[in-house]
Formats: structure tokens, C-alpha cells, sequence
């Protein structure tokens, strides 16, 4: 069985109009994802959805169909969709209108970072869908601008990171205000079960479609490896790859904008064309970065967790994880920027050696081994002076600890007296305790 599509469909067979029919033949698709074959029609009979299926699996298009098919042309600001970044608010939109080209629906992207006066006129004009981040698009509604009572069709793209706690109380905001009828879809490629619950609150009686296949979190497109390295050999090692393995397109990932710059500065003064893509850039920057990847003039973007959830840029061959990330479900977001729609791709981590639960956290979630990669003409560097004097001062600490410890058990009175009675089963203390613990009880003096 294809693991992406349902070859045995067409969009057809899913009782689609005429309009969206052509849109998306203009798309150019020719069968239905699994999770489109699986949720359109459930969701074109206005259930509620809970859906989860893999990175690159086609999920807008499985919950845009409905929207387009369900908004009728004279219900402004009748469908919500909201997402967790600007990028994704302006993509999804793209794909929105791209179905809806052969409609008259109007879509809108609503985010932070655009001039309010430029949304405003857009909103003036009584769009029928909105795409937005859940900041701004509750800032409009408290203006008056973007009114909720329309709603017939709720939607949240990436669901257990609008769920999670960053989220969660604009989240809660917005959908408790949806006092009418409505129909909500949920979707993600990852959904725990907290989220879940959580999710339950807001959904009536849905549909729960996981295409998953309950195997693993990762399409097996997507070779993954990892490298031992030291956190001093990190930089010189991707620099390694980089020159060596001549990736087309890479998208490198950080743990912190700092990190990123630190590295993307790293890059270029090794001759490597990087660019950086992080929150704290200016709107119009992270557009550009966006727009030259989509067009494929870019071959290495540095980023934050800003460029994990959603973003679909073709052709993007590897990931790499300089710094592992802290929650195994970001890895499976960050990866499935690669090997999207049954393409291959690669994606590398990094993992330090203090990080080996972290992997194997990663390996447990997505049920996949990620094989450990060596690289036999990569030399690791000597430690830096600061790290080599940290251990020297952790030898030093060890060493007194010792000491003073057998110093303590040689000082103990060789016969027991301590009455054994009143700690019955338990260790019998034959001394006193050390007065303040080591500094870890407070005592008055401290
Ligand atoms: P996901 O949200 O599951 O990560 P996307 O919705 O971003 O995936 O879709 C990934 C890519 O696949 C997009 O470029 C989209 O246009 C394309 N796509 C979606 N459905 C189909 C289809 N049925 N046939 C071919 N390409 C598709």
C-alpha cells in the first residue's frame, strides 16, 4: 500500500462541487492523501474531527476542502482556522484560496508583525474565512473588527501546540466565546493523549480518524541518523557536513535564537552562505528568508522551533538537529520538514554524550531507531581551556568529597553504641548529623 495515497480514490469519489474539483485538479493532484480520503467526507457531513496523520501528509488540503465546500458566499467571517505562526497563517491561506480559486471565497491571513491598518481594510471587507494566530486575531476581535458570532467552522492546524501551555488560554478564550452551533476540526501529527483530553473539551461527539498506522511517528522516508559529538565539535562538525555531503537544501535547527545567530554568523565566516530564521527577527526578514527558500535560492537556513510546525518548502533534502530538542515531539515536527508528499530526505542529530535518554526518548516516541552515523575523517578537537578547567574543578570537588568522607568513617567509634531498638529495620546513625546538612537546610544564620 502507497504510504502517503490512496491510489484507489479520487477526489471525486469524495462528493466534491464542481469549483473545488477544478481547483484542485489546477493543483495538480491526481489521488487523495489518506487522511483527505479518510476525513473529507466525515467532515463534509459536518462531524467534529480529531485528526492526526503524519508530517507532509497533505492535512490542509483534508481540512480545507471542507471549509471551502461548507462557507456559502454570502457568510462573511464564517470560518475560524488558526495556526501557531505567521508563516503557517500565510501558507495555509495560500492553499485555502488555491482550492476556493473556482469559488468566490475570500480568505485572509491575520497575523502579528503586519501593519494593523492593512488588516483592517482586509477585514472591512467582510472576508469569509479567516487564517490567523491566535494573538492577533484576538486583539481584531476586541476591536470590533473580527466578529465571532459568524462562526459556523473552527479549526486548529497543529492542535497539541495550540493546546499546549504558550497557547492555551487564547485558545480557550476564542473557542469558549462560540456560543452558536458550529462544527470544529482538529488536526496534527502529533497528538498525546493529555492533549487529546484536553482537545475533548472542545469537540462534540467527533470523528477521530488516525492514519498513522500506530507503527511509527515519521514517514520511512526519511533516513534518520545520529552523531556522537562533544558540544565544543558541533560547530565544526556541521561545517564538516556541510562542505562534504553538499546538501541541496538544509534547514538546520537550534534550541535558541542565540544560538542561531551564533551559528549562522559561524557559517558564513567559513564561506558557508547561511541565513538565520528566528522570532526576533523583523517580519519582513523572516519573509524574505521565506520567499528566496520556497524559490530554492537559499541552500542553508539556521532556525529556531519558529520554522518546526507546518512550514512545506519543497525540495528541503536535510534537516539537522544541531541541538537536540528538549520535547521528542518537536523532533518529529522539525524532521517532517523533509521528505514531504513521498520525496526522501535525511535528517541528522547531533546528540551530545550526557544526551542519550533524549534519544532514546525520541526512539520510544516515534517507535523508530536512529542509528548512530560516524564520520572516520572528522577529527574531534581538544576540549576548550574553560571546559578542561571545569573538569579539573569537578576532580578537585570529587577528590575533597572523598577525603572527607573517609576521614569521617575513620573518626566513627569502632563499637556500636547507639540504641538499635528505636530505629528497628531502619540504619542505625552511630554520630550526630553534620550541623547544616552542607548549606542544604536553612537554618536561621542563613
Ligand atoms: P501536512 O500538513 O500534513 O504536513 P501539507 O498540508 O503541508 O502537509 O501538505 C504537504 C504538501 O503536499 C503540500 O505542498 C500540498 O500542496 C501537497 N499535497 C496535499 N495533498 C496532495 C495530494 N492529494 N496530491 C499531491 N500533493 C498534495
Amino acid at each position: 500500500m502507497d504510504e502517503v495515497y490512496d491510489t484507489s480514490a479520487t477526489f471525486a469519489d469524495l462528493g466534491l462541487s464542481d469549483p473545488v474539483l477544478r481547483g484542485i485538479r489546477e493543483m495538480g493532484f491526481e489521488h487523495p492523501t489518506h487522511i483527505q480520503a479518510v476525513m473529507v467526507p466525515p467532515a463534509l457531513d459536518g462531524s467534529d474531527i480529531l485528526g492526526q496523520s503524519k508530517t507532509g501528509t497533505g492535512k490542509t488540503v483534508a481540512f480545507g476542502i471542507p471549509i471551502i465546500e461548507r462557507v456559502k458566499t454570502d457568510s462573511p467571517f464564517a470560518s475560524l482556522c488558526l495556526v501557531p505562526t505567521r508563516e503557517l497563517a500565510i501558507q495555509v491561506t495560500h492553499e485555502l484560496r488555491n482550492i476556493g480559486r473556482f469559488t468566490d471565497l475570500h480568505v485572509v491571513p491575520i497575523y502579528g508583525g503586519q501593519r494593523m491598518k492593512v488588516q483592517n481594510e482586509k477585514l472591512k471587507r467582510g472576508p469569509h474565512i479567516i487564517v490567523g494566530t491566535p494573538g492577533r486575531v484576538m486583539d481584531m476581535h476586541r476591536r470590533g473588527r473580527l466578529p465571532y458570532e459568524h462562526i459556523q467552522l473552527a479549526v486548529l492546524d497543529e492542535v497539541d501546540r495550540m493546546l499546549d501551555i504558550g497557547f492555551r488560554d487564547d485558545i480557550r478564550q476564542i473557542l469558549s466565546t462560540l456560543q452558536q452551533d458550529h462544527q470544529t476540526i482538529f488536526v496534527s501529527a502529533t497528538i498525546s493523549r493529555e492533549i487529546e483530553t484536553l482537545a475533548r473539551h472542545y469537540l462534540n461527539n467527533p470523528v477521530k480518524i488516525d492514519v498513522s498506522e500506530g507503527k511509527s511517528l515519521t514517514v520511512s522516508q526519511v533516513h534518520q541518523r545520529h552523531f556522537t559529538v562533544q558540544p565544543w565539535d558541533k560547530n565544526r562538525l556541521l561545517l564538516h557536513l556541510l562542505k562534504n555531503e553538499e546538501p541541496a537544501l538544509t534547514l538546520v535547527f537550534c534550541r535558541t535564537k542565540q544560538t542561531v545567530d551564533a551559528l549562522t554568523g559561524y557559517l558564513k565566516r567559513k564561506g558557508i552562505s547561511a541565513h538565520a530564521m528566528h522570532g526576533d527577527m523583523y517580519q519582513n526578514k523572516r519573509n524574505r528568508v521565506m520567499s528566496r527558500m520556497r524559490k530554492g535560492e537559499l541552500s542553508v537556513v539556521v532556525a529556531s522551533d519558529l520554522a518546526a510546525r507546518g512550514l512545506d518548502v519543497d525540495d528541503i533534502s536535510h534537516v539537522i538537529n544541531y541541538d537536540l530538542p528538549e520535547d521528542p515531539e518537536v523532533y518529529v515536527h522539525r524532521i517532517g520538514r523533509t521528505a514531504r508528499v513521498g520525496k526522501d530526505g535525511i535528517a541528522w542529530s547531533f546528540v551530545t554524550p550526557e544526551q542519550g535518554a533524549l534519544l532514546t526518548a525520541i526512539e520510544k516516541l516515534t517507535n523508530v531507531e536512529i542509528l548512530a552515523s560516524e564520520y572516520s575523517d572528522f577529527k574531534p578537537g581538544e576540549p576548550p581551556a574553560a571546559v578542561l578547567n571545569q573538569q579539573k574543578e569537578e576532580a578537585r570537588r570529587q577528590d575533597e568529597i572523598r577525603t572527607t568522607h573517609s576521614r569521617v568513617r575513620t573518626s566513627l567509634p569502632t563499637t556500636d553504641t547507639s540504641d538499635s531498638s528505636k530505629f528497628p529495620g531502619g540504619q542505625v546513625p552511630v554520630a550526630l548529623p553534620r550541623k547544616r546538612m552542607g548549606g542544604r537546610i536553612r537554618t536561621k544564620r542563613s
